[in-house]
């Protein structure tokens, strides 16, 4: 796809209006702050009042935090030239880059999609009923209610989708939850399993797929690979596979199908495969001055944070090249760094290279209590960053 280039009035301060305050949001109106200043229009808009990492689902879901210790409140954002407005998208006319919300009109120079993935928990017949999705923040906070009164039999975390956020946050799920078992001393009632929709953890890297492996081994968790759950029997709690294998469990965490959010997929934004195309070069759409990043894009890389805060880091580089008429520049290179809850209060690291010359690989270094405060400081620079408070 080339790339579609924004007619920018140079006369005037540019209208950017980026549509969710995700990973995506937060860093691009950030950067173009920081760079800008006062010399840039941004509005950021979010159905929600606060952000909430990805990670931090997983510490609600297991009692390790409160949902209100992990909150981030958009309120607290005060950058010269952002204004963040709480509101929900109800159109987008990408010709037009209009945008209608509950509270008002929106016509930018520069329209950013930064929407994230929803949740299509109907996708899985009987996972309202007889599972638990634990992939939002209310499917976490119920779950922190639910799994003190889970004490034996098989419990199964399951991937429900072809693909899904966060390629090691099942593993991580199961981690933690063997924890929380051997805690609470029935881990010898649990019969733990891990069904995923991929033929390994991570697929591009078998050094981070063997550590992953072996981890489970250990803690004496089945893996499943290439088995995505399909469907599930509320009554006799029974999980149906694509290939009609079956397994019965006491307890299912499931990943639920991802779809992008209703009003990109009205708007005419997505293609066939259910997701925006954009140049990986420059997040451009095919339409003109309408750019997309993140979970709601089909960019050949895992839907992390990293991932969608790494491309706007490259947006910014975009709109700030031609906003002052300078080279294009470099097209986002996919590498990335993720954090892995290992178990037992520690972290490991993968890291991962996807758009470079070569083909996508990765590395993996054990957990330690060094990586463990580097997540720490991950999150906390995030905080500081964006909201300007720890
Ligand atoms: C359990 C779990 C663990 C994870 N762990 C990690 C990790 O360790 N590292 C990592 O990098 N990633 C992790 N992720 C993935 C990460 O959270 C996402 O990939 C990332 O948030 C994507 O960023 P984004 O900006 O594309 O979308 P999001 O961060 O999802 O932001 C999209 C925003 O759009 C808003 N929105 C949607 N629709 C509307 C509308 N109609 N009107 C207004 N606003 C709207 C939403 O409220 C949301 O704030 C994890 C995810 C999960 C679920």
């Amino acid at each position: 796809m080339s790339a579609a280039t924004a007619v920018i009035p140079k006369v005037v301060i540019p209208k950017v209006v980026i549509l969710g305050a995700g990973f995506g949001g937060l860093e691009l109106s950030s950067r173009l702050s920081e760079e800008l200043g006062a010399d840039v229009d941004v509005t950021l808009i979010d159905k929600h009042d606060s952000f909430v990492f990805g990670f931090s689902k997983l510490d609600v879901m297991f009692g390790k935090r409160k949902l209100d210790e992990v909150r981030s409140y958009y309120r607290d954002i005060a950058k010269p030239g952002v204004e963040f407005r709480q509101e929900t998208v109800q159109s987008i006319d990408p010709n037009a880059k209009r945008v209608v919300t509950d509270q008002g009109t929106y016509d930018a120079d520069i329209l950013v999609v930064a929407l994230g993935a929803d949740y299509d928990v109907s996708a899985t017949p009987g996972l309202a009923e007889g599972g638990h999705e634990f992939y939002s923040v209310a499917g976490a906070d119920r779950l922190r209610d639910f799994l003190p009164t889970f004490s034996a039999g098989v419990a199964v975390i399951a991937v429900l989708g072809p693909f899904f956020k966060c390629p090691a946050a099942p593993f991580e799920a199961a981690f933690m939850l063997h924890e929380m078992l051997e805690e609470r001393g029935i881990r010898d009632d649990v019969t733990m399993y891990v069904l995923s929709s991929l033929p390994a953890p991570v697929p591009i890297s078998e050094e981070i797929s063997g550590a992953i492996v072996g981890a489970l081994a250990e803690r004496d968790i089945e893996l499943w690979p290439s088995s995505r759950v399909t469907s599930i029997d509320p009554n006799t709690h029974v999980a149906t596979i694509e290939d009609g294998r079956t397994l019965a469990f006491d307890l299912l965490l499931g990943v639920p199908v991802h779809v992008a959010p209703p009003v990109v997929v009205e708007g005419g934004l997505t293609e066939a495969d259910g997701w925006i195309a954009v140049d990986p070069a420059t997040m451009a759409t095919k339409f003109a001055g309408v750019y997309a990043l993140g979970d709601v894009t089909s960019m050949p890389v895992p839907r992390t944070g990293v991932m969608a805060e790494g491309e706007a880091r490259t947006l910014a580089d975009v709109l700030l090249a031609q906003l002052s008429d300078g080279a294009p520049p470099p097209p986002f290179d996919g590498v990335a760094t993720c954090y892995l809850e290992w178990g037992d209060g520690l972290v490991a690291r993968v890291n991962v290279e996807f758009l470079g010359d070569t083909p996508p690989h990765g590395s993996f270094t054990p957990p330690s209590a060094a990586i463990t405060a580097e997540k720490a400081e991950f999150g906390a620079t995030r905080r500081r960053r964006w909201f300007g408070s720890d």
